[in-house]
């Protein structure tokens, strides 16, 4: 059939920047980064026509934590007029129990660090 395949909506995602710094919250040292579209789109012969539902994500190469960041922001980012804060970035998961001296990622019921031996 000639038509199946030649319409229909799809989501793409795109890396838009990348950081040296973030300022991520799970991390102790800021980590690189990078901001990441994305957003659904209906297209005609793989022309897309219109695009809607846009997100800008932020992902920590570090801890691989994704952040959700405001449109607005995260157009005033991609085109370079504001830089990224601590307070742009909303966790998409709960943020994970780290150890504060090294950051490892900790299970919920450690008693000191496996990674560095501190108590906690
Ligand atoms: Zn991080
Ligand atoms: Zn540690």
């Amino acid at each position: 059939m000639f038509f199946i395949g030649v319409m229909g909506i799809d989501q793409k995602q795109k890396q838009v920047k990348s950081f040296e710094a973030i300022p991520c919250p799970n991390c102790k040292e800021e980590p690189r980064g990078r901001l990441i579209k994305t957003y659904s789109y209906f297209h005609v012969f793989f022309i897309p026509l219109f695009k809607w539902g846009e997100h800008y994500i932020i992902l920590c190469d570090q801890c691989q934590q994704g952040f959700e960041v405001s449109k607005e922001k995260g157009r005033q980012i991609e085109t370079g007029e504001a830089a990224l804060t601590y307070w742009d970035m909303k966790p998409l998961q709960p943020l994970q129990r780290r150890c504060p001296d090294c950051g490892k990622v900790l299970a919920s019921d450690d008693n000191y660090c496996p990674k560095c031996g501190r108590t906690l």
